[in-house]
């Protein structure tokens, strides 16, 4: 069994590099990808624990982008070579537009009532400083009881403190990921278009006509109609599957890493090698 989706503290998990590395073992996971948002330092710190430990890790990320007027998550996986430096100078530029984001986010949540700065945030967060960051302090302050409650009063799209963050067009993403030498993959398709499978299958098209070049079809909110529809959009567009738990720790705490929620994952060793067999 492999987990090529899984976030650290270094976006918006709860497992250290080394604790994730230490789970993964812990399992038996056999091949790891840290994927978390907009940043390898993650991957970069598990990669000694990972080689002590014997576990094989692959390096990923995970970049928001804007397709149409949709937010789209997509991965990129990077089994070949290191993403190359230009790439890396282009992700600091995402970083600041986040920084950016938040002071808004503050902004908008202190005239809405809520005390609440943009230090004690940035607290919570490494690298990068996301929404269940904000969350978390929410919590810690009174205003919300849980995760869930924190995004649906103020942090989700709907919320009244929600603000919308400079995200990249899908297209460009892709082509970035392409440029790196990695390869794209859409993340949590069951999350795109609305989970219309019509619209879905268009936009999957598109996506792979500017080179997106693999699907996430595992994923711990897919029920096995989403894996079956999924698989014939990857055999239809030639794209690779990929798959993983989008494990966060207690920020998602239902979801485990490797066997995802309710153990309705195992994804095979055999999906990492036709990832690195993709290469066109
Ligand atoms: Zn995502
Ligand atoms: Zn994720």
């Amino acid at each position: 069994m492999i987990d090529l989706h899984s976030h650290t503290t270094e976006s918006d998990g709860t497992f250290s590099p080394a604790e994730l590395i230490a789970e993964a073992k812990r399992i038996g996971l056999e091949a790891l990808a840290i994927t978390d948002h907009d940043t390898f330092r993650g991957y970069e710190k598990a990669l000694p624990f990972a080689k002590e430990a014997g576990l094989e890790l692959v390096c990923g990320i995970e970049l928001s982008t804007k397709f149409g007027g949709a937010t789209v998550h997509m991965l990129a996986y990077f089994p070949w070579t290191p993403p190359s430096a230009e790439f890396r100078l282009w992700l600091d530029q995402l970083l600041e537009s986040r920084r950016e984001r938040n002071r808004s986010l503050i902004e908008k949540l202190q005239s809405i009532g809520v005390d609440i700065t943009l230090e004690e945030v940035e607290q919570q967060g490494r690298t990068l400083t996301a929404r269940p960051h904000f969350g978390r302090v929410l919590i810690d302050k009174g205003y919300v009881g849980t995760m869930q409650e924190a995004f649906d009063k103020y942090l989700d799209e709907s919320a009244p403190g929600y603000v919308q963050r400079r995200e990249v067009p899908v297209d460009d993403a892709i082509q970035r990921v392409i440029a790196a030498g990695g390869v794209a993959s859409l993340a949590h398709p069951v999350r795109v278009a609305k989970n219309n499978w019509d619209t879905l299958a268009v936009w999957v098209r598109k996506m792979a006509s500017a080179g997106m070049g693999a699907i996430e079809v595992f994923h711990s909110d897919h029920t096995p109609e989403n894996v079956a529809f999924y698989q014939s959009l990857a055999s239809q567009y030639r794209l690779t599957i990929t798959g993983g738990s989008d494990f966060h720790g207690a920020n998602k705490p239902s979801i485990d890493l490797g066997t995802g929620y309710r153990k309705n994952l195992a994804v095979p060793y055999s999906v990492l090698e036709g990832l690195r067999n993709s290469r066109r």
